[in-house]
């Protein structure tokens, strides 16, 4: 019998002497390539920023996060990379547990059965921007 356990986000840590990093998991954080390049409190980045007269901020969390989905669905070859890297992984991000994190995202999409990653991706889209309670965060 095969055993296996659902991949989760773990938050990444700095104490003195440990290397911070969950055995097995993936960082996804900034400076790695799915790092969430939307910042709460800065101006939407371009090409995004092109559409609008005046700069527009990002307001918090579910903003940042919203926007990384559509990024990763708007970018070509994002999703696929994703999948490849992260599927069945634990995923590291400094962000706190509790906290919508873009690796919210990432979870179910990447892990999404054969060939539905992308049902997967606009699922989650709906759900960040009608705003609802967030389903796919730690239990
Ligand atoms: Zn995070």
């Amino acid at each position: 019998m095969e055993c296996t356990t659902t991949p989760r986000r773990v938050q990444r840590t700095r104490r003195r002497g440990e290397p911070g990093m969950p055995p097995g998991a993936k960082y996804i954080g900034r400076g790695s390539r799915h790092g969430n390049r939307f910042k709460v409190g800065e101006p939407l980045p371009w090409p995004y920023s092109a559409r609008f007269d005046e700069p527009v901020l990002i307001a918090d969390r579910q903003m940042a996060v919203l926007w990384y989905a559509l990024d990763l669905k708007a970018t070509v070859g994002a999703l696929y990379l994703a999948c490849r890297d992260l599927a069945g992984h634990d995923l590291a991000c400094w962000c706190a547990e509790g906290d919508l994190c873009h690796g919210d995202v990432l979870l179910p999409v990447t892990n999404a059965p054969e060939d539905s990653a992308e049902q997967m991706l606009d699922i989650v889209i709906s759900v960040l921007a009608y705003g609802r309670e967030f389903p796919y965060g730690p239990a």
